[in-house]
């Protein structure tokens, strides 16, 4: 096995479409990559027999379009290549239009009543700019077409085409602003992205004798194992035999697929590990995520073992959160993120760190409901990850420029890197960052690109990027706007920028984010805290969003309004399994097992006294007293949250129904929970009805 050989194979590129494409065909593709525009139907019928010809020599049997509709996931649908049989032969066939475009009954995905399920037509069309690739499964191999789904009324239904839209809007805008800088060159500005992955893994056994991994993704019951993750042995240590088999053959699967994973490590808590990718063009690093998820679930299978991708599966011990990489770079291969040796003297620079800064600033809520999702909830704000609060980390050099300018209008000198010695004759003294690192924050600057930490585990990262695309845009034309015809363009910008930071910095925060003196803080600075993910939904329809959002054209109020409701579904329906799971594990597994554990215990006694009567059986006494009251309570912990699920019968407004499930079920949740991890404690090892957290997390 060569890296290098089997990196992509599974990849229809733009260099096998060199190859295997007429060249005037290649042409007319590569421009409209390169330019954006559409390609003829004629051109398209050319590259489908290609596409067709090239997956089936790789044994491809399939092909579908491959979309992201808002479940968060990907959809596919396969159909073969075969044509209509002829004197018993067949022929294959992939057509230009059937490469194109794709009509699926899309009745079934979230629309958010976006359309009624009598207007069920929904279209994939090919997203020229992410290429096709074979995935290999064991319904055989399937050529996947990237595509974006929209309505027949035209409003998007996916991930995609919005991501697309602030990639474009994000490019025009930055264009003006090189432009100010005197590149005439630049045709194309791209953000760049990538995404940090965090993953459990547990014995597949063992997962499938819990209902609540089964149905949610997490664990809703189980007493902590007496070791943790506080002797901090588990981050960055020796990678489990059964893990790294998994994870060569994980990395082999996604380099087929052309996707660079090139980082992989044990995470802090017990049984967690990161993946991280070499980062790509935004749109591709979204897919390529999607499909790092999907195949991460399939392989882990392979090895009788499952990918846990939810932020919190586990309680006590940190979750899992994916860290989004994202920079911005011109055609011409120029980073506006990077700032040089000395950024004082780097204006471009300190203008685009202002357009981020009130970005940031103005846009902070927009920023948290991109990294609201039912699990990330459990996990936000809690020591282990950024706070729901966002603000921005600096590090030590340019917080200081930032305070330069604020107070004298303009930056004399930059902090510089400086030289780290060991002080061992042996040893080299290497030179250090500029600037330290901060974990806690939710939004950092970490060298050339900024780092969006707060994002969940489980999701697209496309919402994410959508967002910061747009909002960013938005600076950068607010900044061309003034600048643009500035007589004395110099003296306007520097103006422009002290402005800007002065304006918005109180958006820096370069302390511990995980303290509650931070909170308090923040609250004073006016900052937004949208502690969970209901509260963070109406954010997507204030009138300012809606308007900076249709301005771009990246969302309408429409799509705005179904997926603010589609959200609050979503949160209703996993907060209603989740609640039901509890009521189903409690009723047929805690509670039985309970009720063994007491008459098992309760037989002793008898028989003891029996036999050696005035024999001391206090302890016994005690366990079932105790053992017995646990039980009442959970049960009546069971019966409570039971009728407060069924109250959502009689409701129908999505924003109560959510509202309900946070405020009535959530609590309910915990207490039943509460009781039964007690129970866990007293009850023998060999009756408890499921594995238990050692078990899970430490047995692989
Ligand atoms: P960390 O030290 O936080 O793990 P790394 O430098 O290893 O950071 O990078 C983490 C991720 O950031 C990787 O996926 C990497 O490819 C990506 N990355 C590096 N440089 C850039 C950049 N300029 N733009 C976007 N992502 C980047
Ligand atoms: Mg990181």
């Amino acid at each position: 096995m060569k890296i290098n050989e089997i990196f992509g194979s599974m990849v229809f590129s733009e260099s096998v479409m060199r190859q295997r494409l007429p060249d005037e065909v290649f042409r007319e593709l590569h421009r409209v990559l390169e330019k954006g525009g559409r390609i003829s139907l004629k051109t398209a019928d050319v590259v489908a027999k290609s596409m067709m010809d090239w997956a089936v020599e790789q044994g491809a049997t399939h092909y579908t379009h491959w979309f992201q509709p808002l479940t968060g996931i990907t959809a596919e649908k396969h159909d073969s290549f075969l044509g209509c049989p002829r004197e018993g032969k067949s022929i294959l066939r992939l057509t230009g239009r059937q490469l194109i475009m794709g009509e699926p009954d899309a009745s079934s995905f979230p629309t958010g009543g976006l359309r009624a399920t009598h207007y069920a037509r929904g279209y994939t069309a090919w997203d020229i700019t992410s290429p096709a690739f074979i995935k290999e499964m064991s319904a055989g191999k399937i050529l996947c077409i990237p595509t974006i789904f929209v309505a027949y009324t035209g409003e998007s239904l996916d991930n995609k085409t919005p991501l697309l839209h602030s990639m474009e809007a994000l490019s025009a805008q930055a264009l003006r602003i090189v432009r100010l800088f005197g590149n005439a060159a630049a045709r194309k500005v791209t953000p760049f992205v990538g995404p940090e992955q965090e993953y459990f893994i547990v014995d597949k056994e063992r997962y499938l004798q819990r209902r609540d991994l089964i149905y949610t993704g997490r664990t809703l019951f189980g007493a902590p194992a007496p070791k943790g993750q506080e002797l901090e042995d588990q981050y960055f240590g020796v990678i489990r035999e059964r893990i790294g088999a998994f994870m060569r053959d994980l990395n082999l699967e996604l380099w087929k697929l052309g996707i660079p994973a090139t980082t992989q490590h044990n995470e802090v808590a017990p049984g967690q590990h990161e993946l991280a990718p070499i980062y790509a063009t935004c749109n591709v690093a979204v897919d390529q995520n999607q499909l790092t998820m999907e195949t991460m679930k399939r392989i882990a299978n392979r090895h009788g073992l499952v990918c846990l991708l939810h932020e919190k599966p586990f309680a006590g011990v940190n979750g899992s959160g994916k860290h989004n990489n994202w920079s911005i770079s011109t055609d011409t291969g120029e980073n506006l993120l990077d700032p040089g040796e000395t950024p004082n003297e780097n204006l471009q620079f300190l203008l685009v760190l202002a357009c981020i800064m009130q970005a940031v600033d103005e846009h902070a809520d927009l920023l948290r409901n991109a990294a609201a999702n039912v699990g990330n909830d459990e996990r936000l704000g809690a020591d282990e990850a950024p706070p729901a609060i966002i603000s921005i980390f600096l590090g030590s050099q340019l917080e200081d420029l930032v305070e330069q300018i604020c107070e004298h209008g303009s930056a004399e000198a930059s902090i510089g890197a400086d030289w780290l010695d060991a002080g061992l004759s042996t040893l080299p003294v290497i030179l250090k960052d500029a600037t330290d690192r901060n974990r806690t924050s939710p939004f950092a600057f970490t060298g050339n690109k900024f780092e969006f930490r707060a994002v969940d585990s489980s999701d697209s990262i496309a919402a994410v990027n959508t967002v910061l695309n747009t909002i960013v845009a938005d600076a950068f034309a607010r900044a061309a706007e003034e600048l643009e015809g500035a007589k004395d363009f110099s003296r306007a910008l520097s103006a422009w920028i002290a402005r800007t930071m002065r304006e918005h910095r109180r958006i820096i925060f370069n302390g511990d984010g995980y303290s509650s003196a931070w909170v308090e803080e923040a609250a004073r600075r006016g900052l937004p805290n949208l502690p969970s993910m209901v509260d963070a939904i109406p954010v997507l329809t204030r009138d300012e969003n809606v308007a900076l959002f249709e301005h771009y054209r990246v969302f309408t109020r429409t799509e705005l309004e179904s997926r603010s409701e589609v959200l609050y579904e979503t949160y209703t329906k996993m907060k209603t399994i989740e609640a039901r799971t509890m009521v189903h594990m409690t009723g047929k597994h805690y509670v039985p097992a309970v009720i063994h554990f007491i008459s098992r215990m309760s037989d002793s006694v008898n028989k003891t006294v029996a036999a050696a009567p005035g024999t001391d059986v206090s302890v016994q006494r005690d366990l079932i007293a105790r053992a017995s009251a646990l039980l009442a309570l959970a049960y009546r912990e069971e019966q409570a949250l039971n009728s407060e699920v069924e109250r959502l019968n009689g409701m129908d407004d999505p924003a109560r129904m959510a509202r309900h499930c946070q405020t009535a079920l959530v609590p309910r949740m915990k207490a039943l929970r509460a009781a039964v991890d007690a129970l866990e404690l007293m009850v023998d090892k060999a009756l408890w009805p499921v594995p238990t957290y050692g078990d899970l997390m430490f047995e692989v």
